[in-house]
């Protein structure tokens, strides 16, 4: 029953994704725990981006429009969508929030997913990107304990270092961990001091520029 559910969702998962690639939109999945800092990444990322690449959001939350609020003060487009309960997003939840996205071709668009280091990893949302944020509050063995979520991920990215010598957040270890389950790219940021950020804009904008060939 699940595997039917998931590959229904797989389908309309490649329809989405067909609809973003004409539209020349770069679509990044962004999951991670609540509080990690997704909504703190994606603000950042806009203004770093800002007269360079035109950045939207669909952002995914149980409830409430909090996120969504903090997007459209900093002038994005963004939609939002409430689960009203379930744990992640799906493929037709997405296919419906999009629909009412004013993006401009050529955006960079992050889906924020539901707060939840499990099932959002099952479900395929039509992304060309799929990120994972951790904060280093977090501690060092979210790989070892929440393998799925880093099986099948383009990059890792690890927030709060401003906080990781206080909460004695062992790197060496968690390095140790995601590299046991993937090659993806880590990299690390603080989105209250703004540290790393550039090497995330600049990773994130080299993507980009092969998703813009692969539409032409
Ligand atoms: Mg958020
Ligand atoms: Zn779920």
């Amino acid at each position: 029953m699940l595997t039917n559910i998931l590959s229904a969702n797989d389908r309309l998962a490649e329809e989405n994704r067909r609809r973003f690639d004409e539209r020349g939109y770069t679509v990044v999945n962004l999951m991670g725990s609540p509080g990690a800092g997704k909504t703190s990444l994606i603000l950042r990322t806009i203004a770093a981006l800002r007269d360079r690449v035109p950045v939207a959001v669909i952002e995914g939350d149980i409830a409430s429009r909090i996120d969504a609020d903090d997007v459209a003060a900093v002038g994005a487009p963004v939609v939002q969508i409430n689960t009203g309960g379930t744990c992640h997003l799906d493929a037709n939840m997405v296919s419906q929030a999009a629909a009412g996205l004013t993006a401009e071709p050529g955006s960079l668009v992050f889906i924020e997913n539901v707060g939840n280091l499990v099932c959002p990893a099952s479900y395929r949302l039509g992304e060309h990107i799929r990120a994972v944020v951790l904060g280093a509050t977090e501690g060092s063995d979210k790989p070892f304990k929440y393998p799925k979520m880093f099986v099948d991920i383009d990059v890792v990215v690890v927030n709060k270092l401003d906080l990781a010598g206080a909460v004695d957040f062992e790197r060496e270890e968690f390095i140790r961990g995601v590299r046991a389950l993937t090659e993806a790219e880590i990299i690390e940021v603080s989105c209250r001091t703004g540290e790393g950020i550039d090497a995330w804009t600049r990773w994130l904008t080299e993507h980009l520029a092969r998703a813009v060939e692969r539409g032409a």
